[in-house]
């Protein structure tokens, strides 16, 4: 599916650059600026929703070059040097991104990913601090109960030892649940913070809402600058 088909050319009246673009017509640059080698619609540019740039001479007369080869029908990619006509008028990039913006989102996918993979991640861990907290009880459980338990061939020292074992473990559990705590929670808003500054526009830099790629994909332009979303 093509986003947006440019017709590039001369305008015979200025002399000035003349674009149609969805039924409109616009000039751009300074009057004479584009010499009489140029025609009327001398080249169709065509942009798809792949970011797939082709360029399309309209004309078996009129001459097109890109990167100094002459050419028919070529794919192109910003910052090729395109001219026109047998002058060798030179098509700027900058002249053509009046026309159109594009916003290449397709990076963005891998940081969605990386964002929901890390938040399961993040989300397991604490179900597992969550599983030891449990154990902590069980084994505080445990050690009262050996602790009251009569002496049954063991020995008074056997069963202090246990005793302090099992308490030494429980505060240790303690220990670990009582950081991860802060730290999962901490990790995750700093996660967020992170992910949300990377989904941006790459052609405004403006922050994208925190949704999946998919929904991303399904705007056309960028909400801020209007870019075409190439996806
Ligand atoms: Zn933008």
């Amino acid at each position: 599916m093509n986003l947006i088909e440019l017709k590039i050319g001369r305008d015979a009246e200025s002399g000035k650059l003349c674009v149609t673009i969805g039924g409109k017509t616009v000039l751009a640059g300074e009057p004479d600026s584009v010499p009489k080698s140029v025609s009327r619609e001398h080249v169709c540019l065509t942009v798809s929703s792949e970011g797939l740039m082709i360029l399309q001479n309209l004309n078996i007369e009129n001459d097109l070059y890109v990167n100094s080869y002459g050419v028919e029908r070529k794919r192109i990619q910003q910052g090729d040097r395109i001219e026109l006509g047998s002058d060798h008028y030179q098509l700027g990039w900058d002249l053509l991104e009046k026309f159109f913006r594009l916003a290449d989102i397709r990076p963005l996918e891998q940081v969605w990913k990386d964002f929901q993979t890390e938040k399961l991640q993040l989300q397991i861990k604490e179900r597992r601090f969550g599983v030891l907290r449990s154990a902590t009880g069980l084994l505080t459980t445990a050690a009262m109960i050996l602790g009251f338990m009569e002496g049954s061939g063991n020995g008074v020292s056997l069963r202090l030892v246990l005793y302090i074992i099992m308490g030494v473990v429980s505060l240790l559990f303690l220990f670990i649940a009582w950081r991860s705590a802060s730290r999962v929670p901490l990790r995750q808003q700093q996660l967020e913070e992170e992910t949300r500054r990377r989904y941006s526009c790459p052609a405004c830099g403006s922050l994208f809402t925190m949704q999946s790629y998919d929904l991303l994909r399904q705007m056309k332009k960028c909400p801020h600058c209007g870019a075409l979303i190439i996806k």
